[in-house]
C-alpha cells in the first residue's frame, strides 16, 4: 500500500487575481508501514497535500497513485479512497455530533453499507485501538468527555473505517500534556500493532523526533527535505531559514559540542541525550 505522488501541482482560484500556487511539482513516495512526519511553516502546503492524498482535492496537474490506483483519475470512486486513506482533521472533536459515542463512531462504517454486526465489531475494535473501554463509554454522550477523550472518539470514528493509511493533522493541538501523551501513545500503537502507514502533520519537533521514521519538510509548496530524522535534523540552517527549528535538546547537544564535549551529534530526543550523557559520565 504505497503512495506515489508525482509532479503534483495545485493552484487555488486559478485565473483569478487571488490565484495561489499551494503545491508546486511535488514528488514523494511513501512506503507501506512508514511513519511519516510532515512539517513546514503555516502556509507551506501541508493541508493542501494531505487533502489530495484522501481525494478531497484534485490537482491541477500531476498524479497520486495509492495501491496502484490513480486516485486523481476522475472516474475513481471516492469510497475506494476513503476506505484506504483516513484523514483526521485538526480539532476533529468539533465534528462529533451523535448523542452517543457508539453512534458517532459507527457513522462512517454505516455509510459503507456494512451489516449491523460488522459495524458493531468495527466500533468495538476502533474504541479498543484508541484506548476507550466499549462497555464503559458506548452509551455516553461524546460531549461529556475530557478534551483528550473527545479527540480519541473522533479518531476512533476514522479508525473504524479501517484505513491502511492514517493521516492526522496536528492531532495534539490544544491538548494538555497528559492528553497529548495519550494521543501520541495511541498513534504509536496504531502504527506498531496495526501496521498502519501514518502521516502526522506536526509543529512539535520533539514529537516528530520521538515518533517518525522519516520527515518531509514543506516550504512554499515544495518538499525541500526528505529523510530520516537523523538526516533532516542535521540541516539546522535550512530548517531555520524556512521558519522551523530542530528539537531543543539538539541545540543543547550542539552547544556542548561547540564547548568541546565529545558528544554524538545524532541526538534528537531527551532519552537519547540522557543515554549519551550517562555514557560519557561512565567513561570519566
Ligand atoms: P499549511 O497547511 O502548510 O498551513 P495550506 O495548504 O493550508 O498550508 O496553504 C498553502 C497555501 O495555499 C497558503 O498560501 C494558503 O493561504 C493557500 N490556501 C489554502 N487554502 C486555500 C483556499 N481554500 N483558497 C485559497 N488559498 C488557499
Amino acid at each position: 500500500m504505497s503512495i506515489k505522488i508525482k509532479n503534483l501541482t495545485h493552484v487555488y482560484m486559478k485565473g483569478s487575481p487571488f490565484e495561489k500556487k499551494a503545491l508546486d511539482d511535488v514528488n514523494i513516495t511513501i512506503n507501506s508501514g512508514e511513519f511519516i512526519a510532515l512539517i513546514g511553516h503555516t502556509g507551506s502546503g501541508k493541508s493542501t497535500l494531505i487533502q489530495h492524498i484522501n481525494g478531497l482535492l484534485k490537482p491541477n496537474s500531476g498524479q497520486i497513485v495509492v495501491d496502484d490506483v490513480d486516485i486523481t483519475d476522475k472516474k475513481v470512486n471516492l469510497n475506494f479512497i476513503r476506505k484506504k486513506v483516513g484523514l483526521v482533521f485538526q480539532y476533529p472533536e468539533y465534528q462529533l455530533f451523535e448523542e452517543t459515542i457508539e453512534k458517532d463512531i459507527a457513522f462512517g462504517p454505516k455509510n459503507l453499507g456494512l451489516s449491523n454486526d460488522a459495524i458493531n465489531k468495527r466500533v468495538k475494535r476502533a474504541m479498543n485501538m484508541v484506548g476507550l473501554d466499549y462497555d464503559k463509554y458506548k452509551d455516553k454522550s461524546p460531549f461529556e468527555l475530557s478534551g483528550g477523550q473527545k479527540r480519541r472518539v473522533a479518531i476512533a470514528g476514522v479508525v473504524a473505517m479501517e484505513p491502511k493509511i492514517l493521516i492526522l493533522d496536528e492531532p495534539t493541538a490544544g491538548l494538555d500534556p497528559k492528553g497529548r501523551d495519550e494521543i501520541l501513545g495511541k498513534i504509536k500503537d496504531l502504527h506498531k500493532a496495526y501496521k498502519m502507514t501514518i502521516i502526522l502533520v506536526s509543529h512539535s519537533m520533539e514529537d516528530v523526533a520521538k515518533l517518525a521514521d522519516r520527515i518531509l519538510v514543506m516550504n512554499k509548496g515544495k518538499c525541500i527535505l526528505d529523510g530520516k530524522p537523523s538526516q533532516v535534523f542535521k540541516e539546522i540552517d535550512t530548517l531555520e531559514s524556512v521558519g522551523l527549528a530542530v528539537p531543543q535538546v539538539t541545540y543543547l547537544v550542539k552547544r556542548l559540542r561547540e564547548k568541546g564535549f565529545n558528544i554524538s551529534d545524532d541526538i534528537f530526543t531527551v532519552e537519547q541525550a540522557k543515554n549519551e550523557i550517562l555514557r560519557i559520565l561512565n567513561k570519566c
